[in-house]
């Protein structure tokens, strides 16, 4: 429960502002996250971490010596968006090359991706390393699939310390690789987070029992089992990770994490019968950390990390850091490079101002009258997604992280704000490039870089005409199709909105051949986006954040596929009340 808001649209801004100020010596608030108040020495590779906002001290707190250069801080649980993350690396970027590390989770992926590219366009050496801890998200075979949750911390540390030394990025990438390949997380979950504003939490679980396997993102565990007592805990949480114990190794770092609501005491409690386990394996526990380091808002659970030290590693792992959430050692010499002493307001305040946008082209006639279309087509989805919000959301809390519904809004606002722009007289292509760019931006999260794409891709498609004809349509519906399963990887069956968008290109595309009129094939394919939706009921997610839940989402649509088809439906009746298309 958050008890302390002004606007919960505003909490994660409200929260990072009064963070810097709390921590003015240390950092420096940017457009998109924070940096290190002071900069890094030139010729440093810059660690750049962050995700979603809810996880304090991940990720603003990690940032200073001996951890990250800087933190890209998307909205609660929801990742940052490309221009986010581009304008935090560009603050942070001293010449040494940027190295993005970060929770394996597909919004993260897509948006931290796409920045990493442009920065390499500019000359900046971009590189990503994705942490995948978590055991309990996918096998050992499918290491690469896992997400990233506490163990992120380990990874954090290695790659800052090594860039700290001096390290070349080429060796500070196979570092923070090689640790992640040898750290492991489990854990559990005792009851679910409540996101701002909200009234109830992401889930339940119920009296007497812990659900094993959590998220951090308030997505519950993958299995419910009866609650157990401390030691038997212990052994619960550290059989998976001992079970994948590189060959020899006998030293760990160990971190236990709260996620939120579980006490201290609590805490120390479990360290205790985890500490007698580990060592009756034969482990030697190498400067462990018992606290919360990787939180879900007040999300009540506990998750066990193990890195697997080998020589290089653990000169690494006990190096110092300085971070207003983690410290470690003596900094001195290296910290003090670090704090700003002069009272200043943070230096790069001002940097961030987003880019002028270059006037507006010349755009014909028929482009700006399909722009006033699209500009209303915008309107009445934000209305429709605006009546379904909450239960978005609850379609997304079975298995995911229950945005949806204010991602979807957040994004939708931001469109047609976006879209007001046809007063300045710009072209259907236009407005849809800003509408995405202002979609994405906004919105963060899967599907908000999903939607942006498309959207960008749509208006690319449709260009700047002299005429649009019912065909030229379906052939920018079906291009933005492909976008969106180039950038998210998603096939036909994967419980994703593809499975909604499909069936819609396709029926449009076989109407608006067959010579029906516009308003008229984008009401069949509207059914058809609606039948596919309905259709991912049945359907086990194979990617997303719901893919380590998978068998809890069989029986409740995708959300991004129900979206799909209230917006489908919205812009069928945009179509039917008057078209500027002939
Ligand atoms: P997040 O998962 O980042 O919280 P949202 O909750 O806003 O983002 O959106 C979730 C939806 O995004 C899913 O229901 C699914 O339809 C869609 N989605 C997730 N991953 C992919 C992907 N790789 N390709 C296409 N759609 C995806
Ligand atoms: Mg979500």
């Amino acid at each position: 429960m958050t008890r302390i808001f002004s606007d919960p649209d505003a909490f994660v801004a409200d929260a990072l502002r009064g963070f810097a100020a709390a921590h003015r010596e240390e950092v420096a608030l940017v457009d998109g996250g924070v940096v290190r108040a002071q900069p890094l020495e030139p010729g440093r590779v810059a660690v750049l971490i962050g995700g979603g906002s809810g996880h304090y001290p991940a990720f603003a707190g990690f940032v200073g010596p001996g951890l990250a250069a800087g933190a890209v801080c998307g909205n609660i649980f929801t990742s940052p968006s490309t221009a986010q993350a581009l304008r935090v690396a560009r603050a942070a970027d001293a010449g040494g090359g940027v190295l993005f590390t970060y929770g394996r989770y597909a919004g993260d992926v897509i948006h931290f991706g796409e920045a990493e590219r442009r920065l390499r366009a500019d000359g900046v050496d971009a590189r990503t390393v994705l942490i995948t801890d978590d055991v309990a998200s996918a096998p050992l075979d499918a290491r690469d699939e896992r997400r990233g949750i506490a163990g992120i911390l380990c990874v954090f540390h290695v790659a800052g310390a090594a860039a700290e030394r001096g390290d070349s990025i080429d060796e500070v990438e196979r570092l923070a690789a090689h640790a992640n390949s040898r750290t492991r997380s489990h854990g559990v979950a005792f009851a679910g987070c409540t996101l701002p504003g909200a009234d109830h939490p992401l889930f339940e679980v119920p009296d007497g029992v812990m659900s094993i396997g959590l998220g951090i993102h308030g997505e519950p565990g993958v299995r419910d089992v009866p609650l157990q007592t401390a030691p038997d805990l212990a052994v619960t949480l550290a059989e998976p990770l001992l079970a994948e114990r590189p060959e020899g190794c006998t030293r760990a770092a160990v971190i236990l994490n709260g996620l939120g609501s579980v006490k201290y005491e609590e805490l120390f409690v479990l360290f205790g019968f985890v500490a007698e386990h580990l060592e009756s394996r034969g482990i030697e526990i190498v400067e462990p950390e018992c606290g919360e380091f990787v939180t879900s808002l007040d999300m009540a659970g506990v998750s066990l990390t193990v890195l697997w030290l080998d020589d290089e590693l653990e000169e690494l792992w006990r190096a110092p850091a300085s971070a207003p959430g983690f410290r470690k050692g003596s900094v001195a010499g290296t910290a003090s490079r670090g704090l700003r002493r002069d009272g200043a307001t943070p230096r790069r305040n001002a940097e961030a101002a987003p880019a002028t946008r270059v006037a507006a082209s010349v755009a014909t006639e028929a482009s700006r009258r399909a722009a006033l279309t699209v500009r209303r087509m915008l309107q009445q989805a934000r209305d429709a997604v605006g009546a379904q919000v909450e239960h978005l959301g609850e379609l997304d809390a079975v298995a995911g992280d229950g945005d949806h519904g204010i991602g979807m809004m957040r994004g939708l606002h931001a469109a047609v704000d976006a879209s007001g722009a046809v007063d300045e007289g710009i072209g259907v292509r236009e407005l849809l490039e800003r509408a995405g760019d202002a979609w994405s931006e906004t919105a963060g999260g899967t599907s908000g870089a999903l939607w942006g794409a498309a959207l960008a891709e749509l208006g690319l498609a449709l260009g700047d005409r002299d005429r649009y004809t019912s065909a030229d349509v379906a052939a920018a519906v079906a291009a933005a199709c492909r976008r969106v399963g180039e950038v998210g990887g998603a096939k036909l069956g994967d419980k994703t909105m593809l499975d909604a968008m499909g069936p819609f290109q396709e029926a449009l595309t076989a109407r608006v051949t067959a010579g029906e009129e516009l308003a008229a094939a984008l009401a069949v394919a509207a059914s058809a986006a609606r039948e596919g939706a309905d259709a991912t009921s049945a359907m086990t997610p194979r990617l997303g954040r719901a893919r380590p839940l998978a068998e809890r989402s069989v029986g409740h649509p995708d959300p991004g596929a129900t979206s799909f088809w209230v917006i489908a439906d919205a812009v069928a009746h945009a179509a039917d009340a008057g078209t500027e298309v002939e």
